[in-house]
């Protein structure tokens, strides 16, 4: 509670806060399984979602439509229409038995900053566009970022005839949503129109939590590189070969797993490497494993610095399948490239951070955004706010009203104060 004393005048009572904690509770009720927070892309739940959000836009004095992917689309003009307009947004689609704050929470927030504005009567030099995302996490189509991709003019057509598993393609989707998939097109924006993307959401890690902050500066979104590893020994019986005989696939995973958790840890630079999934053949108690699949996703704060040690790592378990004679297949599944957050908003951020008499404190995302493809037409910047545990993509995923609040303020400390950038694009 430290930053109780701090803050913009008059907002003690936490009232952005308040109106923003009610706001996620209401999205939340929103599931396809009231057990749980389940709201997945192009569904029944999805569109009163979408709904809700579009109404807490015109209430806030903005103009308000759904686009042709389901992203909801909110505009308060600035001092005159049709001025380029400061971008906030996050993503309202959730995991399966989700928590409440990843993504609502930077669309609510953003919504509450201009029913700030507008009811102080404040128009700004610049317009202020609100977008929430339809699909970030991928759930249904196993293809992440449709949302922003569309906004950003990066969607890939292709992508229309992915089906989900009860085999309904994304194009029909689409369509029995009561939106047409050719005018995709239609959501895409041009760099021109845009000054700059921000995006406020949950950390979804425990450093803010560490570090007794509620808010934190991000300073890239982390690219990642995926591997599948794939080690062919020999199967035998567990009971009449000697050891010295033996091409143990699942022994070799198990040095090389070892080997890319070591290689990590002593890295100093923000480096994570994880093996999430692991499957032995022929998987008997008393057969010695013949084969052993394995994936590896690494990544790290810039693209130099990932793509060495994943060449590092992949040389150390050429070394180990060498030296225990396995066959080894590794392949590259998946790259995402890092999307550094631009400094000169990296620099208004901390300012409004500042402002709000908080500590500035810098630290990367680990996690994917839609910042990864807004950067394609706008500068990004990105506001962490600290969740409890730093536990997220889970129900015990919970942001306090102060942190909430807190958030908020930045926000708007950080609309009210914004400057384009000078020979800005
Ligand atoms: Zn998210």
């Amino acid at each position: 509670m430290s930053k109780m004393d701090v803050g913009t005048a008059g907002r003690e009572d936490l009232s952005l806060g308040r109106e923003i904690a009610e706001r996620i509770n209401a999205l939340a009720a929103i599931s396809e399984d009231p057990a749980n927070i389940t709201r997945i892309f192009l569904t029944s739940e999805h569109r009163a979602a979408a709904d809700l959000i579009l109404g807490w836009m015109r209430q806030a004095g903005m103009a308000a439509h759904i686009d042709a992917i389901g992203n909801v689309c909110g505009r308060y003009e600035g001092e005159r229409p049709g001025l380029p307009a400061l971008m906030l947004g996050s993503h309202y689609d959730t995991v399966r038995d989700a928590g409440r704050w990843d993504g609502p929470l930077g669309v609510i927030t953003a919504i509450s900053c201009v029913a700030d504005l507008h009811r102080r009567g404040l128009r700004l030099p610049f317009a202020i566009e609100v977008v929430g995302f339809a699909d970030e996490e991928g759930v249904r189509f196993a293809s992440t970022l449709l949302g922003s991709r569309a906004v950003a003019g990066t969607f890939d057509e292709a992508v229309l005839g992915v089906r989900d598993m009860t085999g309904v393609s994304l194009g029909e989707a689409i369509t029995a949503f009561g939106l047409d998939p050719d005018h995709i097109g239609k959501a895409a924006r041009v760099r021109g129109e845009l000054l700059a993307y921000i995006e406020l959401h949950i950390e979804q890690g425990p450093v803010l939590e560490q570090e007794d902050l509620a808010v934190g500066v991000v300073t890239a979104i982390a690219g990642a590189t995926r591997l599948a590893a794939r080690l062919t020994g020999m199967a035998g019986h567990a009971g009449t070969v000697p050891m010295r005989l033996r091409r143990d696939a699942l022994s070799g995973a198990a040095e090389c797993i070892g080997v890319i958790e070591e290689f990590c840890r002593t890295d100093q630079a923000g480096l994570v490497g994880t093996v999430g999934y692991i499957h032995a053949l022929p998987g008997a108690t008393n057969v010695i494993p013949g084969q052993v699949s394995f994936t590896i996703d690494m990544r790290a704060p810039t693209d130099m610095h990932r793509r060495r040690a994943v060449t590092d790592v992949a040389r150390q378990i050429e070394a180990i399948a060498k030296r225990r004679d396995l066959a080894l297949q590794i392949d590259v599944t998946h790259e995402n490239r890092t999307a550094p957050c631009a400094p000169w908003l990296k620099a208004q951020i901390a300012d409004a951070i500042a402002a709000e008499g908080f500590r500035v404190f810098e630290l990367p995302s680990g996690a994917g955004h839609d910042g990864m493809a807004m950067i394609d037409i706008a500068d990004v910047g990105m506001i962490f706010v600290r969740c409890r545990g730093g536990i997220s993509h889970h129900p015990d995923e919970h942001v306090e009203l102060a942190d909430a609040d807190a958030g908020a303020r930045v926000l708007l400390r950080l609309i009210e104060n914004f400057r384009p950038q000078a020979g800005g694009k």
